[in-house]
């Protein structure tokens, strides 16, 4: 079948200018491309680099993965945020070793069904490592679309999804889908970038509506605009005799199995004073007997949906907390055993604690 101008142009270009290099390029084993996948969502290469590899020497195959601590893996997911990701990637590696004797499926659907794989992950795993000719849909890819085809339709609209998602398809070299898919995505993470792209050397111009109309820094459209939940986090390092107080988060929220700090969580910022009137702490300390050791700065962290603010406070008590309400005394030198939320590791690194070596 004869390849549109924007397939045969865009693999001319993998072939003879790609130089986008990246540990898990041209792998063909689905797990390490799987795990790749996972650590890339919702993180920049760049930072997903080294969790990358320090995954794969910790568990060379889903077996060791899958039999491993959960705590272990936790840890060492330790700083990439999005925890639910790490969830499902221990969740996914239990299910493929139990019901697929330790291997994936080569199947698109049978992939998809899988916790944490969606529709861009599932055409990924089966393309790179299967061969299957199923285009993946990122940021990338559909920026690269838009633009070539001068598509103002929103992306994150419904039949923006559809038309982009059928496009992809449209344009996918059925031969090599795997190599196609990874060339797409690199032609829009090097060339066709989100700001500023190179269109004076793209060898699509030719035909690029948004280069010929000159709408190349407008497109993609996006439909919603996210507004940010804001959200204060006070954490209470509670200090009695060597031991600091900690507990697992449980609940259905940010940082899920990750270990905190005494919280105290209000919508708006506490004016500084008394930290130890602060309303909620009355049930875990007697004031009389705590003092207030030093307080940090104001740290922000963005998550997607939410900008959380917080401040430290370190307190030494003279007597045990009142009521534990789930919180456990452990050795101070025993913290970097506990997996942490990214906020509370900047907090602890600025205080020269040393948390991965201990
Ligand atoms: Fe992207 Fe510019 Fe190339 Fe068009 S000409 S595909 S906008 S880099």
């Amino acid at each position: 079948m004869k390849k549109s101008f924007f397939t045969q142009n865009l693999m001319r270009w993998n072939k003879d200018a790609n130089r986008r290099e990246m540990p898990w390029k041209n792998e063909k084993d689905p797990y390490k491309i799987w795990l790749s996948e996972i650590i890339l969502q919702q993180t920049r290469v760049e930072q997903g680099w080294n969790y990358y590899l320090r995954f794969i020497k910790a568990f060379p195959g889903i077996s060791k993965l899958a039999n491993s601590n959960e705590q272990k893996v936790f840890k060492l997911w330790e700083g990439l945020g999005y925890y639910s990701r790490c969830k499902n990637l221990i969740a996914t590696a239990k299910l493929i070793e139990e019901q697929y004797a330790g291997r994936f499926p080569g199947d698109y659907d049978k992939l998809l069904a899988l916790p944490g794989i969606g529709p861009y992950t599932a055409a990924a795993i089966a393309s790179f490592a299967f061969n299957q000719p199923k285009a993946v849909v990122d940021g990338n890819v559909i920026r690269v679309l838009s633009r070539f085809k001068g598509i103002d339709v929103p992306a994150d609209s419904l039949s923006g999804k559809k038309l982009f998602n059928e496009l992809a398809q449209q344009f996918l070299d059925k031969e090599n889908p795997g190599i196609y898919n990874q060339a797409i995505m690199d032609f829009g993470a090097t060339v066709c970038k989100p700001r500023n792209p190179t269109c004076d050397i793209c060898i699509l111009r030719k035909r690029c509506n948004a280069f010929l109309t000159g709408r190349a820094n407008d497109l993609p459209v996006k439909e919603k605009k996210i507004t940010k939940k804001i959200r204060w986090l006070y954490y209470f390092i509670m200090i009695y005799k060597g031991k600091v107080y900690i507990r697992k988060r449980t609940n259905k929220d940010i940082w899920h199995n990750l270990h905190e700090f005494v919280l105290i969580e209000t919508k708006k910022a506490i004016t500084p004073g008394n930290w130890l009137q602060v309303a909620g702490l009355k049930q875990l300390i007697n004031p009389e007997y705590a003092i207030v050791s030093s307080t940090s700065r104001i740290y922000t962290q963005q998550l997607t949906h939410q900008t959380i603010h917080g401040q430290f406070i370190e307190i030494r008590l003279q007597i045990p907390l009142k009521a534990n309400l789930g919180y456990d005394a452990i050795p101070l030198g025993k913290l970097h055993d506990y997996p942490l939320p990214k906020f509370m590791i900047t907090y602890l690194e600025e205080k020269n604690v040393n948390l991965r070596n201990g």
